[in-house]
């Protein structure tokens, strides 16, 4: 591992393409030319083989109507559980542990409905003052339910500097008054990667249940749930596992756990059996699959059948070496072509908490998004600084990753940023 002799130029860039064991996939994406995609951490590229498998469903859906949900290569009956098997290997989880369902809000509330069971003074739910505002809203209306009024009951632990989270601060934060944690694998803004052994070890010392959002881990770094005895997790199928734009997502529940009864039941919840029973007795799967509410959206599953597949095959701890390498490289190109333009990096060097994004903080982030637009490349903006920039490790090429960085470095040398607004889009 590691940039053995790193240097600035685009020979270099192409000496680690030509030793890129993962080059190929790149060609399996729709990569429009002239344009630089360093965005696949909020909505990953379509590749060939998604494609192919969202066709064959709407094909199965025109040739077998009905029939579709037991017959074809893929039965859509049994496809969310194929998906979770094909997922387990992502999260480090045994098949039966993993299914594809909902939405990632969806899911945490699903998860939250069944796993904060309040008691005496343990009431609390603690998180931090970093996370994704989804997970805030969906643990504040989960208070509210339970009668908790959120502002006393929902903690959040603070950042000492606005872009990590110490793990001690964590831990300190883990008092009897707490019921259940949940906490991001990966920060979304910072990249930085939570120690999750850790942190569910020092949980379970104390009797507290913890559960991770892994939207921006899942398809970018390897988790080992099961080895850590996590007790849950969920995460989006439409970032760095390529799924398309709001592709059902997936949710991981440790199997000692399973009898646990689903905190919002539905009939895909069923042992799959007793399903067509129709019966007023709900007999739930003894897997993850009992946390599925209803019928699944096909249309927005298929594609996974595909991308999953090249997971698969590639690897993710191939995956991760090589996004290991980008992400170093963008950040030593980063120090060594921007130095002096008022960049800081935002994200760990340190491979051990480095997720799958670098992230740039500027006073003028938002307009050099724009003109990092305007001129092929695409970023995404985050408020109120942050250039969030992902070398993806089955389509990004070194020297594309050299390129926006010679493309930075001109915009802002002739000051391009100065003819935008200073403000985000309405979607950034
Ligand atoms: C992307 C993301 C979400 C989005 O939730 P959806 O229900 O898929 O809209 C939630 N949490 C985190 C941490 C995310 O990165």
């Amino acid at each position: 591992m590691g940039l053995y002799s790193f240097e600035p130029t685009h020979d270099y860039a192409q000496i680690l393409d030509q030793n890129d064991q993962l080059a190929a996939y790149r060609n399996e994406f729709y990569l429009k030319p002239n344009s630089i995609y360093l965005d696949g951490n909020s909505l990953g590229l379509l590749s060939k083989r998604a494609e192919k498998a969202l066709l064959d469903c709407v094909n199965d859906w025109k040739e077998r109507g009905i029939d579709g949900w037991m017959q074809g290569d893929h039965p859509w009956f049994y496809l969310s559980e194929k998906l979770g098997a094909l997922c387990a290997p992502l999260v480090g989880g045994l098949p039966e542990e993993v299914i594809v369902t909902g939405s990632t809000t969806v899911n945490l509330h699903q998860l939250v409905a069944t796993f904060y069971k309040p008691e005496g003074n343990r009431t609390k739910i603690l998180a931090d003052e970093l996370t994704f505002p989804s997970d805030i809203y969906a643990l504040q209306s989960q208070l509210r339910i339970h009668g908790h009024d959120p502002e006393p009951h929902l903690l959040r632990v603070k950042s000492r500097d606005g872009r990590f989270l110490e793990e001690k601060d964590i831990i300190d934060a883990m008092t009897e008054e707490v019921a259940l944690i949940i906490l991001p694998t990966v920060l979304y803004r910072s990249g930085q990667i939570l120690n999750m052994e850790r942190l569910t070890k020092e949980a379970h010392d104390r009797g507290i249940l913890i559960g991770f959002d892994g939207c921006h881990s899942i398809g970018a770094i390897p988790h080992s749930f099961s080895d850590w005895d996590v007790d849950f997790a969920y995460w989006c199928s439409y970032k760095h596992l390529n799924g398309g734009p709001g592709a059902v997502a997936g949710l991981y529940v440790n199997r000692k756990h399973f009898g646990t009864l689903p905190g919002l039941a539905g009939w895909f919840g069923s042992k799959k059996e007793h399903q067509f029973d129709m019966e007023h007795t709900f007999f739930p799967a003894e897997s993850a699959g009992a946390y599925q509410i209803g019928t699944p959206h096909l249309l927005s599953v298929a594609p996974l059948i595909g991308s999953l597949e090249m997971f698969g095959e590639a690897g993710i701890g191939n995956i991760r070496t090589k996004s290991l390498l980008m992400t170093q490289y963008l950040m030593e190109l980063v120090k060594h072509e921007l130095n002096g333009l008022g960049f800081s990096i935002g994200s760990p060097m340190d491979e051990v908490r480095r997720g799958g994004h670098v992230s740039l903080e500027h006073a003028e982030a938002a307009r050099i998004c724009k003109a990092l637009k305007e001129n092929g490349v695409i970023p995404d903006f985050r408020a109120p600084n942050i250039i969030r920039l992902a070398p993806v490790a089955l389509y990004t090429s070194y020297c594309e990753v050299w390129q926006a960085v010679q493309i930075l470095k001109k915009i802002m040398s002739e000051k391009q940023y100065e003819k935008f607004k200073n403000e985000r889009e309405v979607v950034a």
